[in-house]
């Protein structure tokens, strides 16, 4: 990312910064869920949004990395995992670490269960087979850049519902949607407070990744069942790993991410997204020119791109590299169905993804 903080929000971090300078405003250890003030704007931000999530359901965090790894703590180990292929490597990893998959297999680990998520499907993964325990999704998403529909959400809600699985929803990059009508929150679905935890980030949203602020979603209609059957809340379970492992993000950062939902923030925010979804357009309309077949890039930031020729995705990345001098990600990082693509970033400087265009219709296409 290369804009810098919004102005309300290094106006927000300043003042709060001089609080603590002051013997008669300083603060020590907050709440490890957050300050009310931050919740309650979170809260406010979602009902702006047409989804219903209560303050205290909400828990502040220093990123959606570390929610969306350590959130399998809360689920036993034999739970059946369902993950997109390809996928933020984060889900995946974090459940090799913690002992729930079996061995790996050309890329694939035993015991976990791949959703391809390619052309094919319109990047809309299927529902698995049979019952999954607990399924992570992205939308918009990362790396593909495609949106889940409303009746896909729909769906999946239901199946969630029916298999009594945990739908664990990753919405990073909901401030990027452009078209109206998308869903930002997995709350706007009916039924979804008693199937879904979801997970938000001002990283992408408000530049904060190296500030560090994000959120998760834990309704307290959340039950799953333990080893003898019953059903227990998942947000008091949540409550206590959170307050046994961590103490809360600064109160500086708090009072910054306050902002980010405050009237200027929000205008602010608008402008820096604003941005980046131009150099998202100016990649996709630009490479589609070029002769490319280009997916995602307008409710996501995150342009992907089929290889041309059917070159793997490590070989384009050299070619690029080699002849353009651009560097990209290869869609194979992210599970063998991205093998074939390759992702682009719009988080870059203007001037520098005009050349980088020019230069791949120059002498890539
Ligand atoms: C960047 C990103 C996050 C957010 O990470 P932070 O730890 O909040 O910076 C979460 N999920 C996905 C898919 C991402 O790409």
């Amino acid at each position: 990312m290369v804009l810098p903080l919004p102005a309300p929000v290094v106006t927000a971090l300043k003042k709060a910064s001089d609080e603590l300078a002051d013997a008669g405003t300083f603060r020590g250890y907050g709440p490890e869920q957050g300050y009310d003030f931050l919740l309650n704007a979170i809260a406010g931000h979602y009902k702006s949004q047409g989804a219903h999530v209560e303050a205290d359901e909400v828990f502040v965090s220093d990123g959606s990395k570390c929610d969306t790894a350590n959130i399998q703590e809360i689920f036993g180990l034999d739970n059946v995992i369902a993950v997109t292929d390809p996928v933020y490597p984060v889900y995946v990893d974090t459940n090799v670490m913690a002992g729930r998959t079996g061995e790996a297999v050309d890329g694939r680990y035993g015991k976990l269960v791949y959703l391809p998520t390619t052309a094919e499907n319109g990047f809309d993964p299927e529902l698995p087979k049979g019952k999954t325990d607990i399924v992570y999704l992205c939308s918009p998403n990362n790396p593909t850049g495609a949106v889940m529909p409303r009746a896909s959400l729909e769906k999946w809600v239901k199946y969630a519902r029916e298999n009594e699985s945990i739908l664990l929803f990753d919405a990073a990059y909901e401030a990027f949607i452009q078209e109206p009508g998308q869903v930002h929150s997995i709350y706007e679905i009916e039924g979804a407070r008693e199937v879904a935890i979801e997970f938000r980030s001002l990283s992408k949203t408000a530049g904060f990744t190296g500030v560090r602020c994000a959120y998760t979603v834990v309704p307290k209609e959340l039950k799953a069942r333990n080893d003898k059957g019953e059903f227990v809340g998942l947000h008091g379970l949540w409550l206590r790993r959170q307050t046994t492992k961590f103490n809360g993000v600064s109160y500086p950062i708090q009072r910054a991410a306050e902002a980010v939902f405050s009237p200027a923030g929000k205008q602010a925010v608008g402008e820096t997204i604003a941005y980046y979804m131009e150099n998202a357009r100016i990649i996709r309309e630009g490479l589609g020119q070029a002769g490319f077949t280009v997916y995602g890039g307008v409710n996501a930031p995150y342009i992907w791109l089929k290889t041309p020729a059917g070159l793997g995705s490590w070989d384009f990345f050299d070619k690029l590299l080699n002849e353009a001098h651009l560097v990209g990600t290869p869609g194979a990082g992210f599970g063998s169905c991205g093998e074939g693509y390759f992702r682009l970033s719009a988080f870059g400087i203007r001037e520098n993804v005009v050349e980088a265009v020019a230069r791949i219709k120059a002498k890539i296409a």
